[in-house]
């Protein structure tokens, strides 16, 4: 393989960036591929690639259990990415950071494990109307085995959370307050810390979801109070199928465990029933995804090489032109303006269906979302269907900005 650019200072240049990610070099429908779906998915650098393809070259055991070469390797890179994802939390405890499925399987975990010893007939469960339906339904499930009840904070026009009315809709009945840190529809940034703050004010505990926030910019749980944090690696430039739970190490250690099975146990007994073995592989029951894990930790480190700062201005500029040109268009109708929003654009084209631009800009190799973006509860307050959604991320280039733009005139000339 040629010698890749070195990330190991912290730089960045969009170019040297966009080179360590193979996929993007490739044409689709005969164009070049423009990806622009960064928000569903980010993709991933050759070091991450790299990372999983060594480690089933060369290390590949099972985890945690092993007398040999291989499996102490296994478990030393396995154990070793735990601590590269709770530095990059801004400094958790190993005991603090639970590998998942992804932002989903996190939700899910602390809704039953926590939910169902917590949350009793007439408890509140506070949610905001700008959820992914990874932070909807888990509550509604646990909601209906418990007799709690969810409440549900307004979004305004702009797509911003209301902030007034979410804290007036916070009581001595509130149990637990679950936020999207950013909004994988909207881009709205939400103020997390000031809401974790007023949840523990009234007594509540405070899940984030990070699914759109950790590949924009340092997320900080500590300074963030959040009891509950989850993420999904493959938004994150890691592979998909693993994802990462932070929870305070008190309120995981009061916890049950949620899945049963191997590795989560001390002692199984039929006659002295089973004891739980410590944080935190007591929420990791079964063999977990190695090769996940690995690339996770490759991506986390990929991401610390380089200055997310300068990243972060990067992905505003793409923004900036991007909203500067939708905002001068008579036919398109933004959804969600709100300041300090990451680079995502959702819009809508009169008269053509989202789905409908969607594929005619495909046609043209540019990759967008089309849809309800999994916030259906939101479509409806917003009363649309769908969005067209271009999502950005650090590779992308202004050049592509303007390509995105041609791109939508031409599908105008199709309809
Ligand atoms: N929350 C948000 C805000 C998301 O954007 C997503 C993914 N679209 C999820 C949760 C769920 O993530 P995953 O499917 O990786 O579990």
């Amino acid at each position: 393989m040629n010698a890749l650019p070195s990330v190991a200072t912290a730089s960045f240049d969009p170019d040297v960036v966009r080179r360590q990610f193979p996929i993007l070099d490739q044409e689709i429908h005969g164009r070049p591929l423009l990806y622009l779906d960064n928000a569903a998915s980010t993709q991933k650098p050759v070091q991450v690639i790299d990372a999983i393809s060594g480690y089933y070259r060369r290390d590949h055991s099972n985890v945690h259990r092993g007398a040999h070469a291989l499996a102490d390797r296994a478990t030393a890179a396995f154990e070793k990415a735990r601590m590269d994802v709770a530095a990059f939390l801004g400094g958790a405890k190993r005991e603090e950071i639970i590998f998942t499925r992804g932002s989903t399987e996190g939700i899910n975990l602390v809704a039953n494990a926590w939910g169902r010893t917590h949350l009793g007939p007439g408890d509140e469960i506070l949610l905001t109307a700008m959820e992914h339906h990874a932070n909807i339904v888990p509550w509604q499930l646990v909601a209906r085995f418990t007799g709690a009840v969810i409440r549900v904070a307004p979004v305004t026009e702009t797509g911003e959370l209301d902030l007034d009315a979410w804290k007036a809709l916070l009581s001595e009945r509130t149990r637990v307050a679950a936020m999207v840190h950013v909004s994988n529809t909207l881009g709205t940034v939400n103020p997390v810390a000031e809401m974790v703050a007023c949840a523990h004010a009234a007594g509540a505990v405070a899940l984030v979801d990070g699914a759109q926030a950790v590949n924009h910019f340092a997320v900080d749980v500590r300074a963030m109070n959040a009891d509950f944090y989850v993420f999904s690696g493959h938004k994150l430039f890691g592979p998909t199928g693993i994802g990462v739970l932070y929870g305070r190490e008190a309120l995981l250690e009061a916890m049950p465990p949620w899945q049963g099975g191997g590795e989560m146990i001390e002692r199984v007994s039929f006659e002295a029933g089973t004891t739980f073995t410590t944080l935190p592989w007591k929420f990791e029951a079964g063999t977990p995804h190695i090769a996940g894990v690995i690339g996770l930790g490759a991506a986390v480190k990929w991401l610390q090489g380089i200055d997310r700062d300068a990243a972060a201005v990067h992905e505003q500029g793409l923004l900036e032109r991007v909203d500067a040109a939708l905002a001068g268009m008579n036919d398109i109708r933004r959804i969600g303006t709100a300041p300090g929003r990451v680079a995502v654009a959702s819009f809508l084209l009169a008269g053509a269906h989202p789905t409908d631009v969607g594929m005619l800009l495909d046609q043209q190799g540019i990759a967008v979302r089309a849809g309800h973006h999994c916030t259906m509860p939101l479509m409806e307050r917003l009363g649309i269907p769908g969005t067209v959604r271009a999502s950005f991320s650090v590779y992308n280039t202004i050049e592509e900005v303007d390509r995105f733009l041609e791109g939508l005139d031409k599908v105008r000339s199709f309809l």
